[in-house]
């Protein structure tokens, strides 16, 4: 059968991911989070230091990006991949508040960009693989052959990011997710570099009022075009 690229962009906490993955299962696919490789090089900087209070100092760390090394690595037990920051495991860590707090500034250098999308076209020279970010479609697969474009209303986003750390067990308050859902978004679609687009060829879902399975159904319906070549 056709391997296919699929790239998923869209606002932070639309259910990228989610959804990614439910498709990479089912054609067997690999699934890249691209937000993950900003995020553990948000958290090198924080680990070294390099943010101090609200400010970050953005020499250092692109003078230290040689010295990141990001590598997926499939955790058995899950059968999920998780990402690693210089051998070890922060799958984590790169979901706190602290990390996204800072990671759409970091996101914004165009010398952090252009090392992670060199390694991001590299994993999908093979294609069979769903990568979900926000320049995906734009940047990285230009050419893929599903692009989509995910929103749904602010508040929704946040109550869902909101649920999720709660179940984890990190203490935060709705209305600061919410603050940081719509922060991340002004910084992401008005950033020089890459912004946060809908490429002109993507399929906007809105899935404000869609659930998981409706969604899912949808999105494979598109896919499976692709497959086929009916598209
Ligand atoms: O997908 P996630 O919400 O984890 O992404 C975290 C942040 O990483 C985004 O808000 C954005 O600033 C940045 N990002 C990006 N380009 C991507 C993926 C993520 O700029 N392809």
């Amino acid at each position: 059968m056709k391997k296919i690229t699929i790239a998923i962009d869209g606002y932070s906490s639309t259910g990228k991911s989610t959804v990614a993955k439910q498709i990479a299962d089912y054609f067997d696919y690999v699934y890249v989070d691209s937000g993950a490789m900003y995020r553990a090089i948000t958290l090198y900087a924080l680990q070294n230091d390099f943010i101090s209070e609200n400010k970050f100092d953005k020499n250092p760390l692109i003078n230290s990006l040689n010295n990141i090394n990001l590598k997926f690595n499939k955790n058995s037990s899950t059968g999920k991949a998780e990402i690693f920051l210089n051998g070890i495991n922060v799958e984590r860590e790169i979901r706190t508040l602290r990390v996204s707090e800072f990671v759409s500034p970091i996101a914004t250098l165009s010398e952090v960009r252009a090392k992670l999308v060199q390694q991001q076209q590299i994993m999908g020279n093979d294609k069979g693989i769903v990568m979900d970010g926000r320049d995906i479609g734009t940047v990285v697969f230009p050419e893929a052959e599903l692009k989509l474009f995910m929103n749904a209303n602010a508040e929704q986003r946040a109550k869902r990011r909101f649920n999720e750390l709660i179940e984890r067990g990190d203490s935060v308050s709705y209305e600061e997710i919410l603050h940081n859902v719509i922060e991340r978004d002004r910084i992401d679609t008005t950033r020089k570099d890459s912004p946060l687009i809908k490429a002109k060829d993507a399929i906007e879902i809105d899935n404000s009022e869609m659930n998981l399975e409706d969604q899912f159904q949808t999105i494979l319906q598109l896919a499976k075009d692709r497959v086929a070549g009916r598209v």
